[in-house]
């Protein structure tokens, strides 16, 4: 059996100076992530894995920008473009590839719960302030 701290590892022959095979374990590297799009390769993401990820910040393991470690910065300008000319009326829902909407929708998604939870907030803004003020009103003058 091989000792565990050798199975994630890959074998390798070199030659010692000496000409004698020697037995090397060495860690392979990941591969490289790639855009979910168009699968060019993505920059500014180590390919190291596992406890060497673990010793880096956050802001070492992808770039700090919209999509990053899933698009390729090329994909993110034209699926921005695209929500744009969107939200303008320039262009279609059906003229827009399947593939490009799930992301756009991301963008969207984030919007409407925001509108939503405003108009949950001033619901409560405006319900609840009614019910406390009777209350207290209805409350004092009992006692008084
Ligand atoms: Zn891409």
């Amino acid at each position: 059996m091989v000792a565990p701290r050798f199975r994630r590892k890959k074998k390798v022959f070199r030659k010692s100076p000496g000409k004698k095979k020697v037995v090397l374990y060495i860690r392979e590297k990941t591969k490289p992530r790639r855009c979910a799009l168009c699968g060019r390769k993505l920059g500014g993401i180590p390919r190291s894995s596992g406890s060497e990820l673990r010793k880096l910040s956050k802001t070492q393991k992808r770039p700090e920008r919209m999509f990053a470690g899933i698009l390729c910065p090329s994909c993110v300008s034209t699926i921005l473009k695209e929500k744009l000319r969107l939200d303008a009326g320039k262009i279609k829902r059906s003229a827009i590839a399947i593939s490009h909407l799930k992301y756009i929708d991301m963008i969207k998604g984030e919007s409407k719960r925001k509108k939503y939870t405003k108009k949950k907030r001033e619901k409560k803004k405006t319900e609840k302030p009614k019910k406390k003020r009777k209350a207290k009103k209805a409350a004092p003058k009992e006692s008084k």
